[in-house]
């Protein structure tokens, strides 16, 4: 699982989840974990296991994937670090190594 997230109402970092709430010590707030994603990056993406990607994930890619101009594929199973969530049809923004900055969709992709 990942961190928990920060309070979206007072930025406190001492948040605990409680029964599938996210509570706020400092604050009170609670809140659940779906409005969290939208609310931390603005995009909501998931990866082919369902699950909520966020910027800064690292992935792994499951099917070969054809790259327009270059002469091989990105194979499955290469390990991309520190995404970043964008709007639109490939809403993964990362740096693919041997190929550069590339723009991937979240369903060919699983969360490390
Ligand atoms: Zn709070």
């Amino acid at each position: 699982m990942s961190q928990l997230p920060k309070c979206p109402e007072c930025g406190s970092a001492y948040t605990y989840e409680d029964r599938g709430l996210f509570v706020c010590p400092e604050c009170g707030h609670e809140w659940s974990a779906s409005q969290v994603d939208e609310q931390v990056t603005g995009v909501v993406a998931k990866d082919a296991n369902g699950n909520f990607l966020q910027d800064g994930d690292s992935v792994t890619v499951i099917k070969d994937l054809k790259v327009k101009g270059a002469s091989n594929p990105i194979k499955q199973g290469t390990k991309v670090k520190n995404i970043r969530l964008v709007e639109g049809d490939h809403n993964i923004d990362c740096k693919v190594d041997g190929f550069g900055p590339m723009k991937l969709k979240s369903e060919f992709v699983k969360k490390l």
